[in-house]
């Protein structure tokens, strides 16, 4: 089992915590990415975990996260501060499982 695999305890604590996409606010085709990509050294924890909907994971793909909010913002998709401020605001809320 790689890393990268969230298990199934922890993906329904960041799903019941986040309940949408964090960065768009969408609430179909939901997936779990991780903030900082595991590219980077982001790790497969609570505290490095959103929901995040097909579009947008796929748009963000392993881009540092602050610069993924400025092309957000740049794609109309929503503004940068607002998602930054939602991303932090939800990493803050303890989860069990956190890992
Ligand atoms: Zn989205």
């Amino acid at each position: 089992m790689s890393e990268t695999y969230i298990n199934a305890p922890l993906r329904r604590a960041i799903m019941a915590r986040d309940e949408v996409c964090l960065y768009c606010l969408a609430s179909t085709d939901l997936t779990i990415d991780h903030v900082i990509a595991e590219k980077w050294n982001g790790k497969t924890k609570a505290n490095n975990l959103v929901v995040a909907c097909g579009e947008c994971n796929l748009i963000k793909a392993t881009f540092p996260f602050d610069l993924f909010a400025e092309f957000m913002e740049r794609l109309g998709r929503g503004k940068k501060a607002d998602i930054i401020a939602r991303v932090k605001a939800h990493l803050a809320i303890p989860t069990i499982p956190s890992e």
